[in-house]
């Protein structure tokens, strides 16, 4: 039987700030992580060079049934704090777009950089170790593993959600709240691509590979990022970022061309050259391929001087409020993270910690708190990690 004061489960994002921290508290730290590796989404993350965080990190980047749970957590570990640890290591890195922050070289960067500071707080890491049992034992807990039995004051599960299953996600946070009867909040892939109907995908699969930059909106978001057709539906950052926020059944609205008035600028174009196609202007706009399919009902190779202006505003509202009716997403496969998870109500937002069962934390992606697409999920790793660090 082996003692510890804090028991880590996942070496994620999370359970690495946590264990790191509780580490240079002085705190016997011990990480356990059923695969082989440490790190193995970060390693994956932002096309192989992470997007750690975003300078731009506000609590309403996130959702969550409680959506003020996460204000603390983040206050008090902040986006600068960890590129203050980040610039700590030397580790060179830009801003993408919208505050979006990436290593120049690869994710690997900042596995080391978690492993690194583990390595200073004196943690001890087990990989390949699978939990068969846990308990709680007097004031602390009880860990079985295939091979060993662990003791500890605290346990802080940070085994993430139910994202990329081909890379191991699994439920088992949540079996470990339901044990202690916490309750978890209903699951949903989020971050993912849409998939189209097979009559939508006959009118538009020849258009995979082209991207657009749009306003994707659904009756209570907006998002203003690039679209891509994929050839299963639509992919692209503003159709990842609408995932979260869309419910089965629901239509999503594009706006194909947000920066212009539209039918004000066909009219224009009208006066100026009426003798030109309606495709060949509007190909100044959107790609030639693209114009040709979505204007496929009005006969777009006609001239212009053809068109009443009544007809050209309403071609206009078809391309600001182009709409889709996606059947369902990827789901798990490919969806960058899971929505719900842990419910915040049976958590202190200060520290992390269970309000009902002392010792007991939850941090990271298994719980009901989701960020935006942009390096705001490891944000939440690593505040919410940093807190339980602090706590545990
Ligand atoms: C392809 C992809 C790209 C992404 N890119 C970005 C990005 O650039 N920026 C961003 O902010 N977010 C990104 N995300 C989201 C981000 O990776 C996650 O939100 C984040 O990793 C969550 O951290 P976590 O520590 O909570 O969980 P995880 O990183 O999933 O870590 C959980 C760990 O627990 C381990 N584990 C699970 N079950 C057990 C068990 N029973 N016993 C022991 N260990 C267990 C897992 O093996 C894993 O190592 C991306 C996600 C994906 C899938």
């Amino acid at each position: 039987m082996k003692t510890y004061d804090v028991v880590v489960v996942g070496a994620g994002a999370a359970g690495m700030m946590c264990a790191f921290v509780a580490a240079q508290r002085g705190r016997r730290v011990l990480l356990l992580e059923k695969s082989k590796q440490v790190g193995r989404k970060i390693l994956m993350s932002g096309g192989g060079r992470c997007n750690f965080t975003n300078m731009y990190t506000e609590p309403d980047n996130f959702l969550s049934q409680n959506p003020h749970f996460c204000k603390s957590a983040l206050s008090q570990y902040t986006q600068w704090d960890f590129i203050a640890l980040v610039d700590k290591h030397k580790i060179p890195y830009h801003e993408k777009t919208l505050g979006q922050l990436f290593c120049d070289n690869k994710s690997r960067d900042i596995v080391q950089l978690l492993l690194t500071e583990c390595e200073r707080g004196g943690v001890t890491i087990e990989t390949k170790t699978r939990i068969t049992r846990i308990k709680q034992q007097g004031a602390g807990f009880k860990v079985e593993t295939d091979d060993k039995v662990i003791t500890c004051e605290s346990l802080v599960v940070a085994t993430g959600g139910l994202s990329i299953p081909s890379m191991g996600a699994t439920g088992f946070g949540y079996h470990v709240a339901q044990q202690f009867g916490l309750k978890n909040l209903e699951t949903r892939a989020a971050l993912v691509p849409f998939v189209m109907d097979k009559a939508w995908l006959k009118q538009y699969i020849e258009l995979a590979g082209v991207s657009q930059d749009v306003v994707a909106s659904t009756d209570s978001r907006s998002f203003r990022e690039a679209m891509l057709f994929t050839h299963k539906g639509v992919s692209g950052p503003s159709i990842l970022q609408i995932s979260s926020y869309w419910q089965p059944g629901e239509s999503v609205k594009i706006d194909l061309l947000p920066d212009m008035d539209l039918a004000q600028w066909l009219i224009e174009q009208k006066e100026a050259q009426p003798n030109s196609q309606l495709k060949t202007v509007i190909a100044k706009l959107l790609s030639k391929r693209f114009a040709t399919i979505i204007l496929q009902q009005v006969d777009a190779g006609r001239k212009l001087a053809d068109f009443t202006n009544k007809q050209l505003n309403e071609i206009a509202q078809t391309l600001h409020q182009w709409t889709i009716k996606p059947t369902t997403t990827e789901g798990y496969k490919t969806a960058e993270v899971t929505l719900g998870g842990v419910d915040t109500d049976a958590l202190s937002s200060k520290t992390m910690m269970s309000k009902d069962i002392p010792g007991l934390f939850f941090i990271g992606e298994v719980v009901d708190v989701t960020g935006h697409l942009g390096g705001f999920n490891f944000q939440w790793a690593w505040s919410s990690g940093y807190v339980a660090g602090m706590n545990a």
